[in-house]
């Protein structure tokens, strides 16, 4: 399996190093022609608009646009969400516009407000210690958007849509690794049930 960082800034080796304990392979994505092959995609935490910059720089925006809409699954993590986003505040900012959220930039506060917190995921036995830094709040779900956790004062903390799925906390600075299996594990049933109906309609 292929998973693609989007690899100009943030917390990309972190997530490397999980998938390759995990046996996936890995790639930075920099550029449109690194978006062929890939199985998946990751968009790591780190600072938005420094990403949102580059994405434009490197003729990235549309590209990303039309392989997600097309469906090729995606973890957004923190900043990465923010990209994902159909709705960004405080400031605006442009997005991929993809995930049906609106959130809100620093929403808990500056650097100095980060703070790990127990949180309950959905289909996890055990809380998950979710790491926030200058982290996002989701103020806003659309109907597509199914929220897997909240934190304490109740905001959405991570939600799925279809095969989306995007937290505002970091779950790659923990040993935990239940998030990235459940991303991983998520894209191994589409592939199979893909490959099925690809036998049904006669095309393998
Ligand atoms: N506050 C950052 C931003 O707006 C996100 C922080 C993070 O990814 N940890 O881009």
């Amino acid at each position: 399996m292929l998973i693609g960082l989007l690899g100009f800034q943030g917390a990309i080796e972190e997530h490397e190093l999980i998938l390759s304990s995990l046996g996936a392979d890995s790639i930075r994505v920099k550029k449109a022609s690194e978006l062929i092959a890939l199985d998946g995609l990751i968009f790591p935490g780190g600072e938005s608009t420094t990403m949102l910059k580059m994405l434009e720089f490197s003729n990235l925006l549309n590209p990303l646009q039309s392989v997600l809409s097309q469906g090729l699954p995606v973890m957004a993590t923190c900043a990465g969400l923010i990209l994902l986003a159909k709705k960004t505040t405080s400031p605006v900012q442009k997005s991929l516009g993809q995930l049906d959220i609106t959130v809100k930039r620093n929403g808990y506060g500056p650097q100095y407000f980060s703070f790990c917190e127990e949180v309950s995921i959905e289909s996890f036995e055990k809380t998950f210690r979710a790491v926030f830094i200058r982290a996002p709040i989701i103020l806003s779900t659309g109907p597509s958007v199914h929220v897997m956790a909240r934190d304490h004062h109740g905001h959405p903390v991570f939600v799925r849509s279809g095969r989306q799925f995007g937290m505002t906390f970091h779950p790659e600075l923990t040993q935990d690794d239940r998030i990235h299996r459940l991303f991983l594990n998520q894209i191994k049933k589409n592939s199979r049930r893909e490959l099925c109906q690809d036998i049904q309609n006669g095309i393998t």
